[in-house]
């Protein structure tokens, strides 16, 4: 070009962004999930040298240094298989938050923080950037390559991977007719509808694994709970690991079946842990001061975890952290000879 030769390369990195010869997106998304990965060690060391840091602004931390990194560039990439990879890291941040292991489901953490997967926010990116293009001039480069592919659609490429998720969404007729929408409510739309199909793909899930019968039972509604803002983070702790069924993944190797107490030898069941358990009296008594042993079992239970008292919330986080650190003690001396 003007006399100068114009090397051929592989990859080229623009602003940021890794473009390659064969027009994918690969290299790019490598490099922001392991920049995202990087942010959530980041946070970790965080987490470990203030444990008590507050929920909402650990999440604003998250926000900043993981997902802003992740997101980089998602409004060209994001229509590929690899977003996914940025969910699991967030997933992988809600279950940390809450003291749930890495064998726990994502699914659960997120609805247990009231916060949504991340296909909302990469489509939402996506989607905004296509109303942008089409508010350019006909002339310019970047339209006249998105003109271009729009006619070319059995081709494939961007314009294609829009059309078809606006149509997976049911919103085809967004880009039917597209022109004069605002970028804004589009955005609210397109969330909208994103969620409701994530969340119902979530509790799907949730229905169908055993290890979160009772969860199911107790969770019908979206949004945060109301344990997260009021307790501690040993309380959430204690909370998720009862709530989430984490108890039941205890990973006992060799003979154990997983239905009897590591504390008691009792056959356990959440009934049991709350309010049965012989082991963990002294801190019954003290934290859940026995209120409600009069009536009976299943009463006892939905009451003494439906209370919305902050204390008595706070209380029975602790308990059942109390309970969570005997019991891991107690399995991983169980455990021991077996090695
Ligand atoms: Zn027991």
């Amino acid at each position: 070009m003007n006399g100068k030769i114009i090397e051929t390369v592989k990859e080229i990195c623009y602003l940021g962004v890794t473009l390659e010869s064969t027009g994918g997106w690969a290299k790019q998304k490598a490099k922001v999930v392991a920049k995202g990965k990087q942010a959530l060690v980041a946070i970790d060391k965080c987490l470990a040298r203030m444990p008590h840091m507050r929920i909402n602004i650990l999440e604003n931390v998250y926000e900043m240094v993981c997902e802003s990194r992740m997101m980089y560039g998602a409004e060209i990439w994001g229509l590929e298989e690899g977003w996914k990879e940025v969910d699991v890291i967030h997933g992988r941040f809600c279950k940390k938050v809450l003291g749930i292991p890495r064998v726990g489901a994502n699914g659960v953490a997120e609805v247990e923080l009231g916060r949504d997967s991340r296909r909302s926010k990469v489509l939402g990116l996506v989607t905004k950037f296509w109303l942008r293009i089409l508010q350019m001039d006909r002339d310019d480069l970047v339209r006249r390559c998105y003109d271009w592919q729009v006619l070319n659609l059995k081709i494939g490429g961007w314009a294609k991977g829009v059309k078809e998720e606006l149509d997976k969404l049911g919103l085809g007729y967004i880009w039917q007719d597209p022109q004069g929408r605002s970028v804004g409510r589009t955005w609210e739309i397109l969330k909208e509808r994103c969620n409701a199909i994530e969340r119902q793909n979530v509790f799907a899930k949730i229905r169908e694994k055993r290890s979160l019968a009772l969860y199911g039972e107790m969770k019908s509604g979206w949004g945060r709970q109301g344990y997260i803002g009021c307790c501690t983070r040993v309380e959430r702790e204690g909370w998720a690991w009862f709530r989430a069924g984490i108890w039941k993944l205890r990973g006992m190797r060799g003979g154990m079946d997983g239905k009897i107490c590591p504390l008691c030898g009792a056959t356990e069941s959440e009934i049991h842990i709350l309010l049965k358990c012989t082991e963990t009296g002294r801190w019954r008594e003290q934290l859940l001061r026995n209120k409600w042993f009069t009536v009976g079992e299943e009463l006892a239970f939905k009451k003494i975890l439906s209370t919305t008292n902050d204390t008595e919330v706070r209380d029975l986080g602790k308990f059942l952290y109390k309970v969570r650190c005997k019991r891991q003690v107690k399995i991983r001396n169980l455990e021991l000879p077996l090695r």
